[in-house]
């Protein structure tokens, strides 16, 4: 196992979910781990105290709010963006303006966060998207934004790689397959059908992404910029 000990974490989208086993297995491994939350104090409150974690109040649609508090924080040696939205349903019917939020919360705000944090980031610091496998395979109707947004994340990393690399900065995405999480219960209706995508017939667990991303913020991921890593028991093969 990695240690994280005297490192410091920020986790975007902390309270529940794959936010919530990162920031256990952050703290499990020694880390100073801030992350926000929007909608959840309670579980905030709930996590902070359970992982001696520091839970800070904060909405990923706002870019300037985010901005300010990343830049009041000091320098970040690992961050984070998990925070994300689905937004299911039929094109016709979604107001734009949900779609406009959904791309605030999955694109612009990875954008943003990942900008300001490198400004203070000490060399070979770590920045991590959580992404989507629907970002290469979107077998459903209904989600175009969300996908689009996820996809949006693979090209981003990209660029920014070329652009922090020669301070030894890496930024990747991570793709979960079905993980079960509020967002996608492990006995959900649409189970079955996101099961028969997949060759290893299951969800995942929030701690085995959080593996992946421990794994990427470690000294032995040193070397991975720019990529774009699917965990998703083949979904996406
Ligand atoms: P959940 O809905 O279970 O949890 C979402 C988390 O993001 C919560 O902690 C929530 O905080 C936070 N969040 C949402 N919107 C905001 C916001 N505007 N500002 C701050 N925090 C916010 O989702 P998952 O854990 O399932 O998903 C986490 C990430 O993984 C997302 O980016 C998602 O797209 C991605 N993903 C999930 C998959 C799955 O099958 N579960 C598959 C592929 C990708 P709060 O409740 O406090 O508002």
């Amino acid at each position: 196992m990695n240690s994280f000990e005297g490192k410091s974490v920020l986790v975007l989208g902390g309270s529940r979910g794959i936010g919530a086993a990162i920031v256990r297995r952050f703290a499990s491994e020694g880390a100073k781990v801030l992350f926000t939350y929007l909608s959840s104090p309670d579980d905030a409150a709930a996590l902070a105290a359970e992982t001696r974690s520091e839970a800070l109040c904060a909405d990923s649609s706002d870019r300037d709010a985010l901005i300010e508090l990343i830049s009041s924080l000091g320098p970040l040696d690992v961050l984070v963006v998990n925070s994300g939205i689905l937004g299911a349903g039929d094109p016709l019917d979604i107001p734009p303006n949900e779609i406009d939020r959904l791309f605030r919360i999955n694109i612009h705000a990875p954008y943003h966060a990942a900008v300001a944090a490198a400004r203070t980031m000490p060399d070979g610091g770590r920045i991590i998207f959580i992404g989507s496998a629907n970002a290469d395979r979107m077998p459903m109707a209904g989600l175009a934004a969300y996908s689009a947004s996820k996809a949006s994340l693979k090209g981003m990393v990209k660029g920014l790689a070329r652009d922090f690399g020669a301070r030894g900065i890496t930024i990747n995405v991570v793709q979960p397959g079905p993980t079960d999480t509020d967002m996608n219960p492990a006995d959900g209706p649409l189970k079955d059908i996101m099961h028969g995508f997949m060759a290893i017939k299951r969800h995942a667990t929030g701690a085995e992404i959080a593996g992946l991303v421990a794994y990427l913020s470690g000294p032995e991921a040193g070397i991975i910029t720019g990529a774009a890593y699917n965990i998703d028991g083949g979904f996406s093969a």
